[in-house]
């Protein structure tokens, strides 16, 4: 059975990692969705890949950093698909740096991608969901509950995510728009693998393996793991969950204190 037959969905940061396992699994679920990445080519090939099972999807092109293409490219989704249910926004860039060694772009580039962006689809979003309300899910992070050393304006950002999604829960509740933050540990996607290649080949394994005991199902997570959240995040399954943090990381920020 298809939990999601025919909800209208739009996705950001959909041609990679989460957000293509999440955009394929919601379509496997019945959804129609607009997958929205700044990535052209693997935009296309994950459209290639729900369109093989049968699935709906439409794929748009877009900085999601850039405000007049979020509102021409929602605009764009709204008519096609005639409203839009559920908004992931997903999409994220983590860059290195500490409040010596990030210039003022780059800090400027990760907020305006990383929480700016989410303001920009959920301004543009919320006007195109009808009567029977809506569901918004933002991709948060460990690191919006913890702090971690070299990455001050990736923590900065999903701290402020978690902010956002709260803030959005509280204004939109009387419109049965539900807005809840998922906290991801580690999930074993590109973006990971960019940070694994940052060290030498023999390192790596012992790299991988840290990350693994920072969890205690010892184990780091796959992006279907948290595809499967998003799902219930998006149905009527979760109708009474809203500004929620939800943690989907094997255990990691139970042990805050543990020495
Ligand atoms: P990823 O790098 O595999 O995928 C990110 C996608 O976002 C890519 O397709 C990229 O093209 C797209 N993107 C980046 N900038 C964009 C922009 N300006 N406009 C449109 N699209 C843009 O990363 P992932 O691991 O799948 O991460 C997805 C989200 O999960 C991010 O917000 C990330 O911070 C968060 N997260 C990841 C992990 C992890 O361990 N992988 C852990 C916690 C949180």
């Amino acid at each position: 059975m298809q939990r999601l037959a025919k909800r209208r969905v739009a996705i950001t940061g959909a041609a990679s990692g989460i957000g293509r396992a999440t955009a394929i699994e919601l379509a496997r679920q019945g959804s129609r969705v607009a997958i929205l990445d700044i990535d052209g080519d693997a935009c296309a090939s994950v459209a290639e890949e729900i369109a093989r099972f049968g699935g709906t999807c439409l794929a748009q092109v877009t900085d999601i950093a850039d405000p007049e293409a979020v509102e021409r490219v929602v605009a764009a989704v709204a008519q096609e698909f005639g409203g839009i249910d559920v908004l992931f926004n997903n999409a994220g860039i983590m860059p290195e740096g500490t409040a010596l060694t990030t210039d003022l772009a780059t800090w400027q580039r990760v907020m305006d991608v990383n929480l700016t962006a989410m303001y920009l689809l959920a301004r543009a979003v919320l006007p195109h969901m009808g009567e029977g309300g809506g569901s918004i899910i933002n991709t948060a992070s460990v690191q919006a509950l913890l702090g971690h050393p070299n990455r001050l304006a990736y923590v900065t950002s999903k701290h402020g995510v978690v902010g956002l999604t709260r803030g959005l829960a509280a204004d939109h509740a009387a419109a049965k728009i539900r807005v809840n933050a998922i906290c991801p540990g580690t999930i074993d996607t590109p973006m990971l693998h960019r940070e694994l290649e940052k060290v030498p080949t023999g390192e790596r394994e012992a790299l991988l393996q840290s990350y693994r005991e920072l969890h205690p199902l010892g184990v780091i997570g796959q992006p279907e793991d948290v595809a499967h959240a998003v799902v219930f995040l998006a149905s009527d399954e979760s109708r009474f969950i809203t500004g929620a943090v939800l943690a989907i990381d094997g255990g990691y920020t139970s042990l805050i204190g543990h020495a």
